[in-house]
């Protein structure tokens, strides 16, 4: 048996890969039940490669939405300078779509698929956890909300506890996650609203002078899904709501930026972007996954798609082990130069978004250049990994 901290992706990934090798899995989670932040995520076909193993092929389908294209407009452009092919060429090309989907949903897929294996427990409300090891291996006690303690002594303890992670910091003494600089503000508006200003079977990538915005619809919710981003210091408004994002002045002068920040009617919710940098994702019988080992920037759009590639990894190794040290010292072996490579785009990308006049004309060349196909032959290296499970 194997423990998990955090029903998130990386987590129930984990127990449904460790069932389908006929291990059980108990996920202990803080919160009282499903609680996805967030609004949307891009699902790319190395991750959709893993998901589809699990049998997860056709609710993905049903509830994703597959862009055409993406779109990239630089600051005050009327018209797309490009439109990048994803659709059915990216299915074709990685055998696997490249989607979008609301948090909720995949997160209510994971749920369900968990829900529907004997072999995974999910235990809400944990208020906390611990666990010595001993000659004999491992005994965890997690503790209910109503006060009661329940101790077990599982093969090994995986941290999926996210960007914040309790298993990294105090179990495993590692260090606490740093502020990138970056806040992310987000926000879902009526597709009705958008019409105008984009094209909604696309994705939007929307750049400017120190800023950018990604934007994709979710059709069956009747909205678009937006995030802006910008540098900004942590300070007393961190992390809470507010009726607009807090842009720099400029971005108000592109006719595109200004109707997204109208249009909105809800709230805007602040979202201050940490990373992880720590080598020790693994000691003894203990081990992180997705972010809780390496939150990244979300510029390349593979924090989750990193989470759910760690569980197809890690699951069939701790199924295989003598030893849990010796599963996760083949993991991390595994992952660690992939995921630092991304962690590494993912920074890079934020400079090339934010650029501003001169180089931003010379990124925009190098966009056209390209052409339509070019970004997938560039990234292929991400997209085409594929995970046996
Ligand atoms: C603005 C933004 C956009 C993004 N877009 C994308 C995208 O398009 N594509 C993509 O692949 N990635 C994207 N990401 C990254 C992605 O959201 C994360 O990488 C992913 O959610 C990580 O999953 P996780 O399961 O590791 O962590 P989480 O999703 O954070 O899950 C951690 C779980 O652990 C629980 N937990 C925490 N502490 C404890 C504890 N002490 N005990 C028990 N449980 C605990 C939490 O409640 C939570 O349920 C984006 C991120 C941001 C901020």
């Amino acid at each position: 048996m194997i423990y998990i901290a955090g029903a998130g992706i990386a987590g129930m990934t984990l127990a449904l890969a460790l069932a389908k090798l006929g291990v059980k899995a108990v996920i202990i989670e803080k919160t009282k039940g499903l609680q996805p932040e967030g609004a949307g995520l891009q699902i790319s076909p190395n991750a959709r490669h893993v998901l589809n193993q699990l049998g997860l092929s056709s609710a993905l389908h049903g509830l994703g939405f597959s862009p055409q294209a993406i779109d990239i407009y630089p600051f005050k452009r009327a018209k797309p300078l490009k439109s990048l092919k994803l659709g059915p060429f990216a299915q074709q090309r990685f055998d696997s779509p490249y989607i979008v989907i609301h948090r909720a949903d995949l997160a209510d897929i994971l749920y369900k698929a968990c829900q529907q294996s004997n072999l995974i427990e999910i235990h809400f409300g944990i208020t906390g956890f611990d666990m010595i090891t001993h000659a004999n291996g491992l005994s965890v006690s997690r503790e209910h909300s109503d006060g009661h303690i329940h101790e077990a002594n599982p093969f090994a303890f995986v941290g999926a506890d996210g960007v914040h992670s309790v298993t990294r910091t105090k179990i495993l003494s590692g260090p606490d996650a740093s502020y990138s600089g970056y806040t992310a503000w987000r926000a879902l508006i009526p597709t009705s609203m958008m019409k105008a200003e984009l094209n909604l079977f696309h994705t939007s990538l929307l750049w400017g002078p120190g800023f950018h915005a990604v934007a994709y619809p979710h059709p069956r919710r009747h909205v678009i899904n937006i995030a802006l981003f910008s540098k900004e210091k942590l300070g007393a408004n961190t992390g809470k709501k507010s009726v607009a994002p807090n842009l720099p002045k400029i971005a108000l002068t592109c006719p595109r930026f200004n109707a997204i920040i109208e249009s909105s009617e809800g709230e805007w919710t602040n979202w201050p972007l940490y990373g992880v940098k720590t080598g020790r994702w693994h000691k003894g019988p203990v081990g992180l996954i997705g972010d809780a080992a390496h939150a990244m920037l979300p510029f390349q759009a593979q924090g989750a798609a990193m989470a759910i590639e760690d569980a197809a990894t890690l699951a069939p190794l701790l199924a295989n082990a003598n030893e849990p040290q010796t599963a996760f010292a083949t993991y991390y072996a595994e992952r660690k130069n992939r995921v630092r490579k991304i962690i590494s785009i993912s920074a890079s990308n934020g400079e090339i978004y934010h650029m501003g006049a001169p180089f931003s004309y010379a990124r925009d060349l190098v966009v056209l250049a390209q052409g339509t196909t070019g970004h997938l032959r560039r990234l292929a290296w991400i997209y085409d990994h594929k995970i046996p499970i």
